[in-house]
């Protein structure tokens, strides 16, 4: 390694003058002085630890140096590759190789052609077949002493040492054979991704690697990320092949850089693509400042969603026999979770039931996806051009005669920047309103709402890899080894290297296990708890001061309105120890970098812009922005739900922010789209535009790639909504469980089928890049809507992303300065000084806030109970949320083999004393009741729930969460409270498992 010092070493390497910084190891020295030093243990991402001996080098001693952690010394002479040296390389290779199992062995193809032992086998010219033969292919090596002279290491050795195979995890396959104890995997598992699975079992010639305590891959704690995979040199680890696609040498695929499709972390991987096949083979992780070749198990095996055969390829219209309208599928209409005998909601007369029939669907819980034959024959194939034509007719017929108020649009912050901007400009420009929202709403709107009026911005102040430079990191709401995985990887990283990590939750996950310390507080009393804290730090004298009076307003409301909550009040409301939020405000408050990082346990509630108003307040009091290792970040959800809101797919705003209900900023898009007659009041946003079909408001609806029916609150509400709507017309990549509800609806390519800009939740915006060619007549949402464009009397003209990218830039001041060919393949954080700067913004708010005045504004949050209060009736409080292996609303994930195998059922997480006194043991099947509705799953006992709390994830239609859920909102961000509302708990009727 090359360490920042001052003080440096001059060696000679093979001749060569190098003077490198006091404690860099020969093999760094040689790597910058240009010469290639062979390992098999090492890797420059991971501690050395100098195992395998294949790197070693003469520097004039008794014997040979490990050069990879041997530091330089003053003077020193080094020789990498004299004959001794390379015939001592030589002999470890043969031995190594000789432990190999068979290269038949595996008969699925699963190499990627890039075997480091077998590069190097190659290299000494050792064969299995043919034995020695020596650098070059000269002189025969010596084998090594005390050993059996041998001919070939397929001769005397043992062929395979018999340590087994392990095939338990569904895409990663473990041949202990091939494992040469190198302790790569161990530490890519410990040191990059922080998940400590990996350790050693055995003795001697059985010693191996172990998962936990020696259990299967499959069944251990593994959370299937493959960082072992990319790590290991020998193919003792290798991915297997999805969906059948064999895994060949890369030299026979093509190469595709792209960016993970599905959280806000965005991380930079390479696609290898079969074009035989028209399949993805694998994916691995790519270099980025943001993800550094990370992926988690997502991005690394999720994404053969786009090869199902359920996509949709061709258009499709509801044929006059599903009218009048409603859902078409036994799990949309609820029965599955209806009790026996009651009705269900679909169209009278067709049958559609509940009762015996719904009981019968409800015993065989087919759940997962939807049934196309249940669905499909009440859909006709058409040809776009109908289908368009039809869309544009019906939607213009509606807007002429309720006026701009009756149409609303949902975007998808899946969905490229180019496509959010189109999407937002066709709906104020053709229809004249700014009824235009996407699930920003249902995620960080109350974040964006408090942050606008703290700080005038509502994008994170700096990076989280920026967490590196922080002495104390707060992680609050939010599960990042969950939803953030790569991000919560440099959280622990960072942990490693001296940061303090503070953990505020109400379930003890995983990141708890990483904390130093941990505040497992009851849900709903956030602003207590940080009142608490800043009151504490205001009584230590632990404020900056100088920043305070330079940079803040209002300081003196705040202050008064936390002298209200002593720690031991804080304590009252929130469950969490008075002397545990003495500690946090102490270590808050003398941390000299401080960063905070939250989540949607902060957002998703009806106080979850008072929540947010008080991590803001917490910086700022503190001085804890615009420098390094200090800030403020809402860890975004979506891979691309920051630069859907940066293009104005958001109700109150046009492209940048710039408010839509502002005469000026009117005026201005009104030039730059060439268009009159914006609307000039904020829209609805997506809640309300639901409560607005329910009240004959908003009539007709085009939904990009949403998919409200699951994502929603209080799902009985939006299905009558759904069936409500004089037309819908769906875009989409699936016939999703909104689709249900269609009038038309159209097939979208994919994000790997199609080219386009994303910005992750640090800024940075990335190119995706086309993989796969579209299924059937799938198009890409922007030409889709471009053709609708011009069928409702809009004239536009785009050629392509690009050309929507340069007016977007044109447009957006925050944007400046980037383009196609500035992204390159790590993208550029925004805002970026100028167009050859390297990598954008870091740092935010150095000088001065956005706000008017520049200021950072406090705003003094008062604590207020959640709307919902468990009752002797109902008295667990339910979370919702997502797990590591799913995304949303389920329809990519649930297609995708490795993510569906490891997770495939809906469960209900409780506490394992509750699950006692319900009688529930793990796995049993449970009933969730909340006043809304009622649900079925399994049950999950969970040491990481607090007694009276549970938590169910939202991406199973069979057992939909949102159907519990209460539809209550944040006045301020209009983001319901999907974190709290009061449920009961108790054995299903059937009881099974
Ligand atoms: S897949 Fe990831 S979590 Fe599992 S053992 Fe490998 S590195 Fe560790
Ligand atoms: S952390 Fe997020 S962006 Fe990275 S691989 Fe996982 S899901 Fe994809």
């Amino acid at each position: 390694m090359v360490l920042a010092t001052t003080r440096t070493v001059t060696v000679s390497i093979d001749g060569q003058q190098i003077t490198v910084p006091d404690g860099t190891t020969i093999w760094a020295a040689a790597k910058a002085a240009g010469v290639d030093i062979p390992v098999l243990c090492h890797d420059e991402r991971y501690d050395p630890v100098g195992v395998c001996r294949m790197c070693v080098v003469d520097v004039g001693a008794r014997a040979f140096a490990a050069a990879c952690v041997r530091p330089c010394e003053e003077g020193m002479e080094v020789k990498t590759a004299t004959p001794d040296v390379e015939r001592s390389r030589a002999t470890l290779t043969e031995l190594l190789l000789a432990d190999q199992p068979p290269a038949d062995r595996d008969p699925k193809q699963t190499t990627t052609g890039d075997n480091e032992l077998l590069a190097l086998a190659q290299r000494y010219g050792v064969t299995r077949e043919g034995g020695q033969c020596g650098p070059g292919g000269a002189t025969p090596l010596e084998p090594p002493a005390g050993s059996r002279p041998r001919s070939s290491v397929t001769g005397p050795w043992p062929l395979s040492s018999g340590r087994g195979t392990d095939t338990s995890n569904p895409v990663i396959a473990v041949d202990h054979d091939a494992c040469i104890l190198c302790d790569r995997c161990v530490r890519a598992c410990d040191d990059i991704q922080g998940n400590d699975v990996i350790g050693r079992s055995g003795k001697g010639a059985a010693t191996r690697i172990a998962f936990d305590l020696n259990d299967p891959m499959g069944k251990s704690s593994c959370v299937t990320c493959g960082e072992c995979v990319a790590a290991c040199p020998t193919g003792a680890l290798t991915n297997k092949p999805i969906r059948n696609i064999p895994i060949r040498p890369r030299t026979e695929l093509d190469q595709v850089d792209s960016v993970c499709p599905y959280c806000g972390v965005g991380c930079a991987l390479t696609y290898h693509v079969d074009r035989e096949r028209g399949a993805i083979a694998y994916a691995e992780g790519r270099d980025q400042p943001g993800s550094k070749s990370r992926l988690c198990v997502k991005g690394r095996y999720g994404w053969d969603y786009a090869a199902s055969p359920q996509r949709l390829t061709t258009p499709l219209i509801r044929k006059d026999s599903a009218y009048p309208k409603g859902a078409l599928s036994a799990d949309v209409r609820g029965e599955m979770n209806r009790p026996p005998g009651e009705n269900g909601s679909g169209p009278a007369g067709d049958g559609r039931k509940g009762g015996k029939e719904g009981e019968r669907r409800r015993r065989r819980r087919p759940g997962g996806l939807v049934d196309y034959a249940e669905v499909l024959p009440h859909f006709r194939e058409a040809t776009w051009e109908e289908a368009l034509e039809l869309v544009a007719r019906r939607l213009t017929g509606i807007y002429a005669d309720s006026g701009p108020g009756a149409i609303a649009g949902f975007g998808s912050a899946k969905c490229s920047n180019e496509e959010a901007y189109l999407f937002q400009k066709l709906i104020r420009t053709g229809f004249h309103t700014n009824n235009v929202d996407h699930c920003t709403r249902l995620c960080h709107a109350s974040s964006v709402a408090a942050l606008f009026e703290g700080i005038g911005s509502g994008a994170v102040s700096t990076t989280y890899g920026d967490v590196v430079n922080a002495d104390v990191a707060i992680v609050t709401g939010s599960n990042p080894t969950a939803n953030h995985p790569v991000a919560s990887s440099f959280f622990k990283q960072a942990r490693r290297n001296g940061t303090t990590i503070i953990y505020i939750d109400p379930r003890a996950d995983k990141m708890s296990d990483h904390a130093d310390i941990f505040c497992q507080l009851k849900p709903g009393t956030d602003v207590a708890f940080y009142n608490g804290i800043m009151h504490e730090v205001i009584r230590l004298g632990l404020i900056d001061a100088g920043f305070v009076a330079r940079r803040t307003s209002n300081y003196d409301a705040l202050a008064s309105n936390v002298a209200n909550y002593p720690p031991e009040r804080a304590e009252q409301i929130t469950g969490v120890p008075a002397d545990v939020i003495r500690r946090v405000a102490r270590a808050w408050g003398e941390a000299r970098a401080g960063v905070i990082f939250w989540g949607m346990g902060i957002s998703q509630h009806t106080t979850g812009t008072d929540n947010a108003r008080c991590l803001i307040a917490m910086c700022a009091i503190t001085g804890n922005v615009g420098r390094p290792g200090s800030g403020l970040h809402p860890l975004r959800g979506q891979n691309n739900v920051q630069g859907a809101s940066d293009m104005g797919l958001i109700p109150m705003f046009y492209p940048d922010y710039k408010k839509a209900d502002d005469p000026e900023v009117r005026a201005r898009f009104e030039g730059l789209w060439d268009t009159q007659d914006l609307d000039p009041k904020r829209g609805l946003t997506v809640t309300e535009i639901i409560g607005s079909v329910l009240k004959g408001g908003v009539r007709g609806m085009y939904m990009m790639g949403e998919n409200p029916f699951l994502s929603d609150p209080n799902i009985n509400k939006v299905r009558k909504a759904l069936s409500a709507l004089d037309f819908l017309v769906v875009q989409d990549i699936f016939l999703t469980e909104t689709a249900e509800f269609a009038d038309v609806i159209l097939p979208a390519t994919s994000y790997l089928e199609k080219d386009g800009t994303y910005t992750n939740t640090d800024r940075r915006v990335q190119l995706g890049r086309k993989v796969l060619d579209p299924p059937g007549q799938a198009r890409a949402d922007w030409e889709v809507v471009q053709d609708l464009a011009n069928r409702i009397g809009l004239d536009w003209n785009y050629a392509s992303p690009r050309e929507i990218f340069e007016e977007i830039v044109s447009v957006m001041a925050s944007y400046q300065n980037l383009s196609y060919d500035n992204l390159g393949l790590t993208g550029k954080l925004y805002p970026n000084p100028d167009p050859e700067h390297s990598d954008g913004t870091v740092v935010m708010f150095g000088e001065r806030f956005n706000t008017d005045d520049g200021l950072a504004h406090l705003v003094p949050a008062e604590w207020l109970p959640a709307k919902e209060l468990p009752s002797p009736e109902y008295p667990f409080v339910l979370n919702t949320g997502r797990l590591l292996q799913h995304w949303h609303t389920g329809s990519m994930t649930r297609r995708s083999f490795a993510l569906d195998a490891i997770s495939p059922r809906a469960e209900v997480y409780v506490n394992p004393d509750d699950a006692a006194e319900l009688g529930l043991a793990d796995g049993d099947m449970a009933q969730v009741t909340s006043r809304r509705g009622t649900i079925e799953l399994a049950t999950r006992i969970s040491h990481r729930e607090a007694r009276g709390n549970c938590f169910i994830p939202f991406h199973f239609r069979e057992a939909a969460a949102n159907l519990l859920t209460i539809d209550e909102i944040d006045p301020v961000g209009k983001i319901p409270e999907f974190k709290f509302c009061a449920v009961r708990i108790e054995r299903a009727p059937s009881g099974d498992r």
